[in-house]
């Protein structure tokens, strides 16, 4: 249903929250659009930052989750529940962490910042990577993980998909790309298909680290202009 909130799995309770209609209530306005952040993102890229101009890619964010929106042919993959791109829960180990969605071994589980904050009893994943920087043992092993499954992700989405880009967002991208961009790049290049791997690029978000609002603006914007969600 459009305008519902139907599962959140990383803020707990938030699950069938009828979310456009009390909003709209709230702020006294008739429009309110809800979807998600990468969505967002993925469109705004697409429309205004490294993506423009690009018909096949895909944006992902490495935060507290992890999560994506997928463009093939010039056009937001959506599913028919609006459910396409949840990258993050594509499952890369065979056993593996029980995840916010109730599945286990999910890219997320094993490198988003939550669960590696989680993974070493610290609130913060910054300190993971300070405690790994450090040589701790622990750390280094469950970074080496987290990059594991990344490095996998990144084969799923080349292999799977064929895009020319990936722009990686989120704020565990931002501060630590040797631990996240740098092992996808170099899963890519020793274990995708060759071609598919030749012809892919990863870059950081042209919209920056506000790709998300910024993206939300530049999406309803364009659906008030009339405009479909096709880029090319
Ligand atoms: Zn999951």
């Amino acid at each position: 249903m459009r305008g519902i909130v139907h599962d959140a799995p990383n803020i707990n309770g938030f699950a069938n929250v009828q979310l456009a209609a009390g909003l709209a209530r709230a702020l006294g306005i008739d429009a309110v659009f809800v979807d998600r952040d990468t969505v967002m993102a993925a469109i705004g890229e697409g429309v205004a930052g490294a993506a423009k101009g690009v018909r096949d890619y895909v944006y992902v964010t490495i935060s507290t989750g992890i999560g994506g929106g997928l463009v093939i042919g010039g056009r937001l993959l959506r599913g028919v529940t609006n459910i396409a791109g949840e990258i993050g829960h594509l499952p890369v180990a065979l056993e593996g962490p029980r995840c916010g969605c109730g599945s286990y071994g999910c890219v997320e589980s094993l490198a988003a910042g939550r669960f590696l904050a989680e993974a070493y009893g610290v609130d913060d994943a910054a300190r993971v990577f300070a405690a790994a920087a450090a040589g701790e043992p622990k750390a280094v092993a469950i970074i080496a993980r987290a990059e594991a499954a990344l490095g996998n992700l990144a084969i799923i989405l080349v292999n799977g998909l064929n895009p020319s880009l990936i722009v990686i967002g989120g704020s565990v991208a931002e501060h630590e790309p040797a631990h996240t961009i740098e092992p996808m790049r170099r899963a890519i290049a020793t274990r995708a298909f060759r071609v598919a791997a030749d012809a892919v690029r990863l870059v950081p978000p042209g919209l920056g680290r506000d790709v998300g609002m910024l993206g939300a603006v530049i999406s309803v914007r364009e659906r008030l202009a009339g405009r479909a969600e096709w880029f090319l």
